[in-house]
């Protein structure tokens, strides 16, 4: 890559040349040796780099992509950034026990200054991974000055995206029919919501890092809490999230507690819209489905994580076909990984062998998941290349010999799995450039990370999960 000044620079502009574009434009999917004009955080211009060239050629920068496949940064729709502290140690639990034996207690062990510095590690690790905006379900420590601290940690490393506090509220009946530790409801309803305005309002809609309220679960969240959730979405202009509907189970009790399932409950309560949106999404029956799509409700769909949890395998056709949005997200590394390249492989194989039908899915289906409605879910125009979308993509190397031929660059990418991210772009600024960010220490990141990981494994005592080896239990 080369970075040239031109003599009679045009004032503020970046023009990025001679790339394949992938643009996810409906008009002009694909643009060979194309070219885009940035001005400080929006597209201002596409097209094919001759015609760029003819008209922004005095551009102040010039970046040389000629070589590199180009497309809209991934959304990464549902994360917990937080939960990289405990990597690779619930692996073999199921949902419930890894719940209660792992996840919980090292969430209530959690303090502001490991939250921090993991936090800054895992915002990293996406955006090395093509991933330019993180909705972030933080819910360990929820007080409103971690939860700043969070959102600016993010802006920092240079990443676009939300910090969806995580709210538990007071213990109710659900939460107690799921054995969720009693640690985390330590807030009154009101509580909850009084913290919630408090970081909205040191943090506004609009910033590059929002901040949303997120009822954790809508199965052990008290239902007025959700209501008021949904009310403060409304108010201020933002969107909500929740986990919903992840396993057979959660949908039981609830059906059990309230004598309906959950979106049909929310459709009563009148809180879906196009502000609502819920991680997994995985055994919402049909009257759910017409119940989300009717709102324009959106879906978060994680795919490895529902494999690694083997929570499930959404409805992916029926909910798109009924009007909801269904983007893609992680869930964070602690189930699989942050990576939404890996995720767009595994949903298009999931639906697959779902239906059996190996058209049931297509790469660009998947990339158009990850990029454009997963804009739609940020509820910020991105995942696009076009003019007067935000300037956030990302130049793929696909030019070792792992990779080509790469004749169609829709499979290519999305099979490849994990593609080379050489260089990522955020509201117009280069922040990761030939694989390393262009505003942090990685070494340091790393090392605080690690440093935050070790001591809150002896101070949640989850040693005994730090098993070396597991024997397959077949016989050898
Ligand atoms: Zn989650």
């Amino acid at each position: 890559m080369t970075v040239e000044n031109a003599s009679q620079a045009e004032d503020g502009v970046t023009l990025y040349e001679g790339a394949d574009l992938i643009t996810l434009d409906r008009e002009r999917p694909i643009i060979r040796n194309g070219s885009i004009a940035v001005r400080e955080s929006h597209i201002i211009a596409v097209g094919p780099t001759a015609e760029l060239a003819r008209v922004h050629g005095a551009a102040a920068s010039r970046v040389n992509w000629s070589g590199h496949i180009v497309m809209p940064g991934l959304v990464d729709g549902h994360s917990h950034l937080f939960q990289s502290l405990g990597r690779t140690l619930g692996d073999g639990l199921s949902l419930l026990p890894w719940l209660e034996k792992f996840m919980l207690p090292l969430a209530a062990s959690v303090r502001s200054e490991d939250a921090l510095a993991i936090v800054r590690l895992a915002a990293l690790s996406s955006l090395l991974n093509g991933t330019t905006s993180i909705v972030d379900n933080h819910y360990a420590p929820v007080d409103a000055e971690t939860v700043v601290a969070l959102a600016k940690e993010m802006s920092g490393i240079g990443v676009r995206g939300v910090v969806a506090r995580g709210i538990f509220g007071p213990m109710v009946e659900g939460g107690r029919r799921m054995n969720c530790d009693p640690r985390l409801f330590r807030h009154s309803t009101a509580e909850e919501i009084s913290i919630t305005l408090d970081c909205i309002s040191a943090i506004p809609a609009g910033q590059l890092v929002e901040i949303w309220p997120m009822p954790e679960n809508i199965v052990y969240v008290d239902p007025e809490l959700i209501i008021g959730c949904a009310e403060i979405a409304e108010k201020h202009d933002i969107g909500w999230q929740a986990h919903c509907s992840e396993s057979k189970f959660e949908v039981e009790i609830f059906e059990q507690i309230h004598g309906v399932r959950p979106a049909i409950w929310m459709e009563k309560a009148g809180v879906l819209s196009e502000r609502a949106s819920f991680a997994h999404g995985i055994w919402f029956d049909d009257a759910e489905v017409e119940a989300l799509g009717g709102t324009g409700a959106h879906v978060v769909h994680n795919p490895v994580c529902n494999q690694y949890l083997a929570s499930g395998i959404i409805r992916l056709g029926p909910l798109l076909d009924a009007g909801a949005n269904v983007a893609l997200g992680s869930d964070g590394v602690a189930v699989g990984g942050v990576s939404i390249f890996e995720a767009m492989k595994s949903g298009l194989l999931l639906q697959r062998i779902r239906e059996l039908n190996p058209l049931a899915t297509s790469a660009e289906l998947m990339l158009d998941l990850a990029t454009r409605r997963g804009g739609r879910l940020m509820r910020r125009d991105l995942g696009r290349l076009t003019t007067g979308s935000l300037a956030d993509f990302v130049a793929l190397d696909l030019s070792s010999p792992i990779h080509q031929p790469t004749t169609r660059l829709a499979t290519a990418v999305v099979m490849a799995g994990s593609p080379t991210v050489k260089d990522v772009v955020v509201n117009g600024e280069m922040v990761v450039k030939s694989g390393k960010s262009t505003r942090v220490d990685q070494d340091k990141v790393v090392a605080d990370g690690l440093q935050a990981t070790r001591e809150l494994i002896k101070r949640a005592d989850l040693t005994s999960l730090l098993t070396d080896w597991v024997l397959p239990s077949f016989r050898s």
